[in-house]
């Protein structure tokens, strides 16, 4: 697999069956489109694939509109960079009315200095008139109480222009959650996944400690889906990230990977360790009965599959992820149900005979 998520063949394999199926169509060349296509073909977006499979179905044309909203809703970050646009003019409008605002009070400052040094050098003449000293002191004092008042409203636009910026800034921080989280199971989504591994890795470089991986396929998925309908199919999913959040904690991430696979970032752990992890992972979904939430349809028992990589100073991200692949891979091809290591694929890619897990992690 490379870098994309594909080898070389597969990748000319799903262009080919794009190309084909968009004539197919009758869709208008075009790079959106064939983006659209090539990610159906590869089945890597589920949504997208039930989304074509329905219109298909129901013998929708893939006209221009149909695909410039498929485009939309599955590629674009339209709504992300809208509410970023909505914020940002919120902003430049309070940080325009806190301006303005400390502009009049500049100005009406300089008017009260003005009233006081007025009042001053008319009490320091020895000359005064005192018969005006009334009209002084009543000018002072309705300078004084204008000044309060300019005061009180800087005050009340402070504060809520301060509470306009808090809200502001909650709305940023939601939109950044959001961003990072997978939407069915609420656990981090593969955005959120690809910057902590790439983080995970320099720091692992950065303190020499070991850093593993863990992919994680949940086992004969499609027969839930099959049997029971996509909706127990999300449940499934979903019940599967719950047992992820009960057991990955602290420093550790787990993270969607993609539909029914899932990725687990141990940092400072080594590749045994996160082997003895894992098996205890996959024992703990493998003995939790499947209910689902009405508690009506007892799906009974759910397996994943396991492979496990260590990180290698230094190899790109892509790398490390392909040797857990190719563990889980091995994993599913002996038998499923278990936890493979990066160890036990030979160097040709063939698989070696399974052994105890202990044995595993101890080398
Ligand atoms: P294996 O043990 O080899 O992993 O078999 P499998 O059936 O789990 O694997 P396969 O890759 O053949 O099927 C995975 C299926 O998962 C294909 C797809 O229809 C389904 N799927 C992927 N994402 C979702 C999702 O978000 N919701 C639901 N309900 N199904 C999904
Ligand atoms: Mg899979
Ligand atoms: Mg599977």
């Amino acid at each position: 697999m490379s870098a994309y998520g594909f080898n070389h063949n597969t990748a000319q394999k799903h262009t080919n069956a794009a190309l084909a199926l968009m004539a197919e169509l009758g869709v208008i060349s075009h790079p959106d489109n064939f983006q659209i296509f090539f990610t159906y073909v590869a089945k890597t977006n589920f949504d997208l694939c039930r989304t074509i499979d329905i219109l298909r179905s129901n013998h929708r044309e893939f006209d221009e509109a149909q695909c410039k909203e498929l485009h939309t809703r599955f590629f674009s970050d339209k709504r992300e960079n809208e509410i970023i646009e909505r914020i940002s003019n919120d902003l430049r409008q309070q940080l325009g009315s806190i301006l303005d605002t400390v502009h009049k009070v500049g100005v009406d400052t300089r008017k009260y200095n003005k009233a006081l040094d007025h009042f001053c050098s008319y009490v320091g003449d020895k000359n005064r008139d005192l018969s005006n000293l009334e009209q002084a002191l009543h000018t002072l004092l309705g300078a004084t109480r204008e000044m309060e008042g300019v005061n009180r409203t800087l005050e009340n636009r402070l504060t809520n222009s301060s509470c306009e910026i808090t809200r502001l800034r909650e709305d940023m921080e939601n939109l950044k959650r959001e961003a990072l989280t997978d939407g069915l199971t609420g656990i981090a989504n593969r955005k959120a996944f690809d910057m902590q591994l790439r983080e995970g890795m320099m720091h692992a470089m950065e303190d020499g400690q070991p850093l593993s991986l863990l992919l994680l396929d949940i086992d004969h998925f499609k027969k839930f889906n099959d049997t029971y309908g996509h909706q127990i199919g999300d449940q499934v999913i979903r019940l599967l990230a719950e047992s992820l959040k009960r057991n990955v904690k602290g420093q550790d991430t787990a993270a969607r990977y993609g539909g029914e696979e899932f990725a687990i970032i141990l940092p400072s752990t080594s590749l045994g360790n996160a082997m003895l992890f894992g098996d205890h992972l996959r024992h703990y979904i493998e003995t939790h009965k499947v209910v689902t939430k009405t508690g009506r349809t007892i799906i009974g028992k759910v397996t994943a599959s396991i492979g496990v990589a260590e990180f290698r100073p230094g190899e790109p991200v892509a790398k490390l992820i392909e040797r857990a692949d190719m563990a889980l891979y091995f994993a599913k091809e002996n038998g499923r149900n278990q936890v493979a290591s990066e160890k036990q694929i030979a160097k040709d890619g063939s698989a070696p005979q399974p052994r105890d897990i202990r044995d595993i992690a101890a080398q």
